[in-house]
């Protein structure tokens, strides 16, 4: 669909397309501010996938979005040398190299680390945003740490979520609301009203009416 000025008005979008447009934020984001790829996506998640507000908040203020985020740069865990570590959480003593952290460090056994994410996991996309289980820490836990930790449903439950999020805390992304119907649609910043079709031929203008989401397109 093109607008008055030959633009697209909307794209539809099936589920590889969403998959590959995500890649490429994370993959821009991670470049242009030299972070890893997991802190990207964290990034995103917490700014809707709004590219220009990573942007802006960082370059703003760099220190308040990784406080915000839990993007730590640096342990905030002294360096003992030491064989052995205490779990945070169940207070057994383990050699440190089958212990666990995020990167404030703070040290938990495998099996609390488990217990823990797998429970986040199960609880619903919450857990795109999980913090360390230390109380007094909000340092982020990334997908890198959970796919160490978990079994491979809720690795896959995981990767679901994160995609999933990608039309659902996306402003400008709605689900088509065809019953079974799976395209999502995005629609272009600055549009004027106009006949939206789903590649389903279901024609969403209808609906966003109805249930007043007419506030995204125009
Ligand atoms: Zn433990
Ligand atoms: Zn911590
Ligand atoms: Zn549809």
């Amino acid at each position: 669909m093109l607008n008055r000025e030959g633009q697209p008005s909307y794209t539809v979008l099936n589920e590889h397309d969403r998959r590959q447009r995500q890649e490429e934020v994370i993959t821009r984001i991670s470049t242009v501010l030299s972070i890893p790829r997991v802190s990207a996506s964290i990034l995103l998640r917490h700014y809707n996938w709004d590219v220009s507000k990573v942007y802006d908040a960082w370059f703003t203020d760099e220190e308040t979005v990784r406080k915000a985020t839990g993007l730590l740069e640096n342990s905030v865990v002294p360096n003992q040398n030491m064989k052995e570590l205490n779990c945070g959480i169940c207070l057994e003593a383990y050699p440190r190299d089958r212990m666990y952290a995020a990167a404030c460090g703070h040290p938990f056994c495998s099996a609390c680390w488990t217990g823990y994410v797998s429970t986040a996991i199960n609880d619903g996309p919450g857990c795109l945003m999980l913090r360390c289980p230390d109380p007094s820490c909000g340092a982020a836990v990334g997908q890198d740490l959970i796919n160490l930790l978990v079994s491979e449903e809720d690795k896959q439950k995981y990767s679901r979520y994160i995609l999933r999020s990608y039309v659902e805390d996306n402003k400008k992304i709605k689900w088509c609301p065809a019953p079974g119907c799976d395209f999502a649609v995005d629609f272009v910043a600055g549009s004027s009203s106009f006949d939206v079709f789903c590649n389903c031929s279901f024609l969403l203008t209808r609906i966003l009416i109805v249930f007043s989401w007419f506030s995204v397109i125009i």
